[in-house]
Formats: structure tokens, sequence, C-alpha cells
């Protein structure tokens, strides 16, 4: 992969900020995430880190030795492929989980400027053993664990207020926070050397160049 001056210090950048960092830019690009002070920011970032670092050591505790697919047979979650396109408007999408019924759909499409690009050392330095298809069956599975815990869903626990009036609020939940979770589970059970949001920006550069 070549990547100009600026792209590699900013893919550097990426990859060396911290788990606390990254999650901060991605609850930063929340359209609700503006209405919560600093301080509460922080306090969600890290909360989100911590449950997902904990879900994935549940999760290890219960199939020690299982990667992630074979984590979802376990649990009998199905995992599909599909060949649909993986850009809807700006969004690419990797994978998905459906809830109804509970299963993970991977966009082969979409994995697969991950997987030309990602060889070698390159590999090694951002994967660690893990595949890409690894990590975004793993992220997957939080959101599956997620929706079938008890526990309020993380993405509620922070709501800000959108508007009041008189006793009535109307508030909105952080969808940015179950994805700050997500990655630090894929993190966490396959022991990635860095935040898998990292890879979005593989996947950016990969697009623009091809
Ligand atoms: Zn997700």
């Amino acid at each position: 992969m070549a990547l100009a001056a600026a792209d590699a210090e900013r893919f550097t950048e990426f990859e060396r900020a911290s788990p606390e960092a990254l999650g901060l830019l991605m609850l930063q690009a929340d359209p609700h995430a503006g209405r919560l002070d600093r301080a509460t920011q922080l306090a969600a970032v890290s909360d989100a880190l911590a449950d997902g670092i904990a879900a994935a050591g549940n999760l290890r505790a219960r199939f020690p030795a299982s990667g992630p697919e074979q984590i979802a047979r376990e649990l009998g979650l199905p995992v599909e492929t599909t060949d649909d396109d993986p850009m809807v408007g700006s969004i690419w999408r990797f994978a998905e989980y459906r809830p109804r019924p509970p299963r993970i759909v991977l966009y082969r499409r979409g994995l697969s400027p991950l997987e030309r690009v990602l060889t070698g050392s390159r590999a090694v330095q951002l994967l660690g053993e893990a595949t890409p298809r690894d990590i975004f069956i793993a992220h997957e599975l939080y959101h599956h664990i997620e929706s079938t815990r008890p526990d309020v869903p993380i993405a509620r626990r922070y709501q800000p207020t959108l508007f009041r009036i008189g006793n009535w609020h109307w508030r909105t939940g952080i969808a940015a926070l179950a994805e700050i979770a997500a990655g630090a589970f894929a993190q966490a059970l396959l022991e990635l050397p860095c935040h898998p949001k990292a890879l979005d920006f593989v996947v950016l550069h990969a697009i623009a160049v091809t």
C-alpha cells in the first residue's frame, strides 16, 4: 500500500492513538454527542471501552480456545456473507448484526479492500494474528451480546436532552458508544495491536487509490 506522506503520518497517529483518544474521536463524530459536556464525554468513552473489554473477558472465559466464527456457531448465531454493495450513502459497510432473526452478515465486497492491502508485516502490525473477517465477526458478536442481555444498552446510558417543553424531555441515545464498545470488545477478544477503528482509514485509502 502506497501512502502519501501526510496520509502515512495520520495513519500512524491512528495506530498509535490510545483507545480513549480514538473513542473520543468516534464519540465527537456522533451528531448528538456535542450535547454532552467534556467530562461526561470522557466518562461515556471509558464506560463504553470498559463494557466492551468486560464482555470480551466473559466470552473468552466461556470459550477459551475458539475463534469468533466458532463462538458464533456455539451461540447458534449464523454468519452469512452477501455480495451486496457495501456503500450506502457515505457509509462503508464491513458487516452488520441483524436482530430478527439474529444473524451476522458480512459484506464480501466491503472486506475485500482490507484483505487486498493488508498483507505481510503491515497485516501483523494492524491485525496481529487475526483476519479482517475475524475482527468484524467479533465486532458484531458484541452487538448480539448487547441486544440479548438485560442491561440498559450502552448507547442509551448517556442520553442528552434534544429539547425540553415544560416537563416533557425528548431524549436520544448515542449510537457511537455501542461502536466504541464493539471495537474494544474485538480488540480484547482477539488481542489486536490497535483499536479496529484504524481499519476504516485503511479502507478509505484503498478505495481512494483504486
Ligand atoms: Zn457496530
